[in-house]
């Protein structure tokens, strides 16, 4: 399928600048402290603590959608700062069937020590399944950097022989071994969030123009949708979640059998409309002090979000 390839010619210009530029320390000073951006940070980051977050995830609930709910922090590198993080995960998961809410988190790899080890970060995985099996959990490991793509994969792969229900992972479209991967994670059975991708990954693993990732995007949505476990459309593209309406209506898939995921703050009013629509509609609902990485990606994949922040930056 072809679909307009516009936008992201100036998203893989921009990408990579306003990436490198963020790792600038002068900048990330600019966020903490100016009050003009603030507004931008709370639009995409639901709070510093749990109990805004269970608070926010409450009023997405009472839409008729489920969350799923990230911890931000990322390449810890100490290993009391990784158990912290578990058991952050392990009072998240508690709390949220405490307020009623279905137990659903993303974890990424590197806050559980992945940097130290993968030992680490399997021992604090090993620690948090359990909990999840025990209270009906779903743990989403999220997927960062090319760098970290295979020990990523592999860690989901061997957890999830012993913990089939309550452990999947992402694919990010825009890596050209993506196609592969999709193929291992249907033929193993495991639950995966289909996103395009959100790091500056070079030509040399990933494609760079949105027409490109877009029809593997496609490719790879339609291949979960036919023989994937509850796939996750994770994406806020109009054009490619009409797709996923279009090819499951044809398929005769029910809509119980996949489900939609957007970022908190992005297309409300699209995540509404699937809600009233009856599709199964999962909002990721991001919390915490270490939300810089995470704005600034967020910052990046939209070229009006840079240059928002690029006249504020000048003025
Ligand atoms: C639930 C969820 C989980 C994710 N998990 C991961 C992960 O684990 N690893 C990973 O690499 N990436 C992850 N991503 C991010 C993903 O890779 C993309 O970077 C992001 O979703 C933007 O791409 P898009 O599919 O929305 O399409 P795009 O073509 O980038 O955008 C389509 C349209 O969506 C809107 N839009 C998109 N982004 C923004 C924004 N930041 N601000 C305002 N409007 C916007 C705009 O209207 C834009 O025209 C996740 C995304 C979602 C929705």
């Amino acid at each position: 399928m072809h679909l307009k390839s516009k936008g992201l010619t100036m998203q893989a210009i921009f990408r990579p600048i306003v990436l490198q530029v963020a790792e600038n320390p002068s900048v990330e000073r600019f966020f903490h402290v100016n009050r003009s951006t603030r507004a931008l940070v709370d639009r995409f980051v639901a709070g510093e603590t749990l109990d805004e977050a269970i608070a926010r995830s409450r009023g997405i609930a009472r839409q008729g959608m489920t969350v799923t709910l990230d911890l931000l922090g990322e390449n810890v590198d100490d290993e009391a700062a990784a158990r912290a993080a578990v058991d952050g995960y392990e009072t998240i998961i508690r709390s949220m069937a405490a307020a009623g809410l279905q137990p659903n988190i993303s974890v990424k790899l590197t806050m559980l020590g992945l940097d130290i080890g993968d030992d680490l970060a399997i021992a604090g995985l090993q620690r948090l399944l359990p909990i999840a099996r025990e209270l009906g959990a779903f743990v989403r490991i999220d997927m960062e950097g090319s760098a970290y793509t295979a020990r990523t994969l592999a860690i989901v792969e061997q957890l999830h022989e012993r913990f089939p229900d309550e452990v999947g992972t992402v694919i990010q479209s825009y890596l050209y071994r993506s196609d592969a991967d999709i193929s291992r994670a249907i033929e193993r059975g495991i639950r995966i969030r289909l996103v395009k991708g959100a790091y500056a990954d070079p030509a040399t693993v990933a494609y760079q123009k949105k027409c490109d990732i877009d029809s593997a995007y496609i490719r790879q949505m339609e291949r979960l949708l036919d023989g994937g476990r509850y796939p996750a459309i994770a994406t806020h593209d109009a054009a490619i979640i009409g797709a996923a309406k279009g090819y499951a209506q044809r398929m005769g898939l029910r809509r119980d059998r996949f489900e939609f995921q957007l970022l908190y703050g992005v297309r409300v009013d699209l995540q509404a409309s699937l809600a009233r629509d009856g599709y199964p509609m999962r909002v990721y609902v991001p919390y915490g002090t270490e939300w810089y990485p995470y704005f600034t990606r967020r910052i990046a994949e939209r070229p009006a979000n840079a240059l928002f922040v690029l006249r504020q930056f000048a003025g």
